[in-house]
Order: structure tokens, then sequence, then C-alpha cells
């Protein structure tokens, strides 16, 4: 039974997030209903509280309740309600299964962001403890990492020595090394955890000669996806005090469609700074790298059907159409394009935190038929997408609908394409 004091809590979150951009929000919407046609989740459950304008106007019942006069004086009347129970059971519900795609948003007549709603629901449910849990610990395990980095260094150190062996015999030098705390280095390149974005970056920059340090820290965000900005900003200064450390003029996200978002579009209105180095999406980093010759890919070398899924925060959120189809079609013999494509994609449906939490898996599946049936009509056999969640995702609808295709991060299918003097251990 929610107390008092947390609903006093909830509205207070709700108060400190309220700008213009969300008043016009509230005022604007037409109830029009273009948007549920837009929602890969309302689309494949047709569950109202899925629908777009429906995940806001839980937060404008509460709006209206508190800070409007005819909330205050005829609820009933305009809708106003008390965050009670229920309304927090279907925040939840709403805001947690928000893949944060922005799909919406982009059919909306208004532009109307539902993730502004959802992300204020999560900040609002965390605030009073209601939060989703795992992504908590997820954001805390990160937090800990970061003031605790000494212990850390050696362990990453360790587990690093196989994967340089191997980057040193594919690349045939023995001198080559993972670069970490390389001061004055021109970019340091932020992976994910585990080395399978570290062995293939690792061989990209030294075919291209690239200046480059590796971070000691991860990419991703689970603070973001938690709806805790004051935990998602000490998860994503870790890596910002290292590059200003070492002095770097880029950082580079590796493939990670939020992590790049964060740091890309979120960051410095939370730190309220200017970061003195770009943000760049490796993406565009191995894009330019082939643009100028830096590295040479082999033309048609990749025989089977391939497709390219652009990933939300890559894609829609990021406006990266061009840069990963052309990379693909520099080495595809057969490119299948899937519609609608670019921004106006389907979600593959595994954004916004949904890979972790256990509770939404069914409806990822579900949610993700749209994907499905896109992919099938490609009659691809590869997919590409430069984007950890949407492979997890995608990884998932492809063994539940026995789609039969293989899954390929970017930086693998272009050191797959690259002439090296070593050959890939089998
Ligand atoms: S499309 Fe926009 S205006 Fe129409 S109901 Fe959805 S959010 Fe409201
Ligand atoms: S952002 Fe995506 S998942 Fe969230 S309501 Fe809009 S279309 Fe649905």
């Amino acid at each position: 039974m929610v107390t008092r004091e947390e609903q006093d809590l909830a509205v207070k979150i709700l108060d400190e997030k309220t700008n213009r951009q969300l008043l016009y929000y509230l005022d604007i919407c037409t109830r029009c209903g273009i948007c549920k046609d837009a929602c890969h989740q309302y689309v494949a459950t047709g569950d109202v509280l899925y629908l777009p304008a429906s995940r806001a106007q839980l937060i404008r019942k509460v709006f209206r309740k508190y800070f409007t006069i005819q909330g205050k004086l005829i609820p009933s009347v305009v809708e106003a309600t008390a965050p009670n129970d229920k309304l927090l059971e279907d925040l939840y519900r709403a805001s947690y299964a928000c893949t944060s795609c922005r799909r919406c948003m982009y059919y909306c007549p208004f532009s109307i962001d539902t993730t502004w709603f959802t992300s204020i629901g999560r900040a609002m449910l965390v605030a009073i403890g209601r939060g989703a849990t795992i992504l908590g610990e997820l954001a805390d395990a990160a937090i800990m990492k970061g003031e605790n980095i000494d212990m850390f260094r050696d362990i990453l150190i360790e587990g690093l020595k196989d994967t340089e062996d191997e980057f040193k015999a594919r690349v045939g030098d023995p001198a080559a090394t993972i670069p970490i705390g390389k001061k004055g280095a021109h970019s340091l390149y932020v992976a994910l955890a585990g080395t399978h974005t570290i062995l293939p970056m690792a061989i990209i920059f030294h075919q291209a000669k690239a200046d480059w340090s590796l971070s000691l820290f991860e990419a991703a965000n689970y603070g973001y996806f938690y709806g805790d900005t004051a935990r998602a900003k000490k998860i994503a200064q870790r890596f910002v005090d290292e590059a200003k450390a070492l002095g770097v003029q880029e950082l580079i996200i590796s493939e990670c469609g939020h992590a790049y978002r964060v740091m890309e579009f979120l960051y410095e209105a939370w730190a309220k700074e200017k970061l003195p180095f770009k943000i760049r999406a490796v993406v565009d980093v191995m894009h330019d790298y082939i643009k100028e010759g830096r590295i040479k890919l082999k033309p048609g070398s990749l025989l089977e059907p391939v497709t390219y899924h652009d990933p939300c925060q890559v894609g829609r959120n990021g406006g990266f159409y061009e840069e990963p189809r052309n990379i693909v079609k520099a080495v595809a013999a057969d490119y299948r394009e899937m519609t609608p494509n670019r921004e106006k994609q389907w979600c593959c449906g595994g954004g916004g935190g949904l890979v972790a939490e256990s509770e939404f898996d069914t409806l990822r599946q579900v949610s993700g038929q749209k994907k499905v049936e896109q992919i099938r009509k490609t009659g691809a056999k590869v997919l590409v997408t430069p984007c950890e969640n949407c492979r997890l995702q995608i990884e998932m609808l492809n063994e539940k609908n026995n789609l039969g295709i293989r899954i390929s991060s970017m930086m693998d299918l272009v050191v797959e394409s690259m002439d090296l003097p070593g050959a890939k251990p089998a």
C-alpha cells in the first residue's frame, strides 16, 4: 500500500522534472491515436497500457491532480488521480516496458516524445523504491567498479592476456599491444563487458594505425535504463574522467545504442559542462577509416544474402543511416533492405533495458514479431546490426522463430572482410 510520504515523493520528482517541453506535451496531445500503429508493443499485444498516449496519460493524471485547479476541484471530471497503488503498478509496466525507440514520436503529428513520460515514470518509481530491481543492481555494480578501479584494473589486464595474444597473431605483429591508460592518445575507446568488442576493434585500430587507448570501463549504462539520472551520470563520469586525465581528443563508444545516446545527447546537460573532447559512435569511426582508405575491405567477400537492422538509438535517435549501410554494402554480394527502414524501422523489442529484465521476456518475444516478419521477408541469412541490445534480442527471436540467420556485429563484419596476415583461430 503506497504511503502518503511515497506519494509526496513521487509528486516531488514530477514537479522537479516538469519543464516547458513536458508542459507542451501534456497540453498538446489530441488523442488522435496515430501513435497506436507505431508502437510494436501495442500492435503486438493490443494492451491499451502499451499505447504511447496511454503511457503519457498516467503522468498527465498525476500532474492534473497536483498542479491544476480543475484537478484539485473536480478530479474525476478531468481524470486527475493521486499516485495510488493501481496507478503506480500501471506506471511500472508502461514505463519500464517502453524500449525508448521513439517510433511513436516519429509518427505523432506533434512529435510528442513518449520517452519523456516514461523516463519521468521510471524516476518517480525509483524515488519511492519501486524501480526495476535488476537495473538498479546492475547500475550499483558499475558505480562500485568505478569506486574500486585499482582492484579491477589488474583483473581487466589479466583477463586481456589471451585476447592480446590472439590480436598479435591476427595482425602478424608480435609488438602489438592493447594500450590502457595511454596519456595523450588521440582516442579513448569504451568497449562492452567481455572481450568480444575489444579484439575486433584492436585489430581495426591497429590496421588503421590509430592512436588509441582502451577504457577501463564498459559503455553500458544501467543507471539510464533504471531511470536514475544521478546514477547514470556517475556511470558515464567514470570514463569521462578517464578521458580527461588522458587528454584524448575523442571518446569512442562501442556498438551500444543507448550508451552512445547517453554520451552524445544527454551527459552534458546532466553534468552541466561542455566536454573537452568529441563523442563518436564506433560505426562512424569505422566508416571514416574505410572512406579515408586507412582500412581496406574485400568487396563482395560476403556471399550470403545480408540485411541490416537500424538500432533505434543509432538510426532514428542517433542519425546514422547511411554509414552502416555503406559498410555492409562494401562487402555484401547480395544486400537486402528490410521494409520499413531507417527512421521508420520497427524496434526489435529489446531496448530500454528489457533484455536484462526477465519479467518482460514474454513481451519481448511477442513484440518482436514485426521484426521477425521483416527479417523473414528479406530471405537474408546474415543480419548485421551495431548494437549489443539489438543483437541479444534478435538472437532470441532467431532461436524462438527458427529464422536460421547468423547475427553479426558491424566490427566483426569489418574484421572478417579485411585481409589479415593471421587466420582466425578455429
Ligand atoms: S499521435 Fe501524438 S497527439 Fe496523437 S494520440 Fe499519440 S501522442 Fe497524442
Ligand atoms: S518509444 Fe517505442 S516502445 Fe515506447 S511507447 Fe513509443 S513506440 Fe512504444
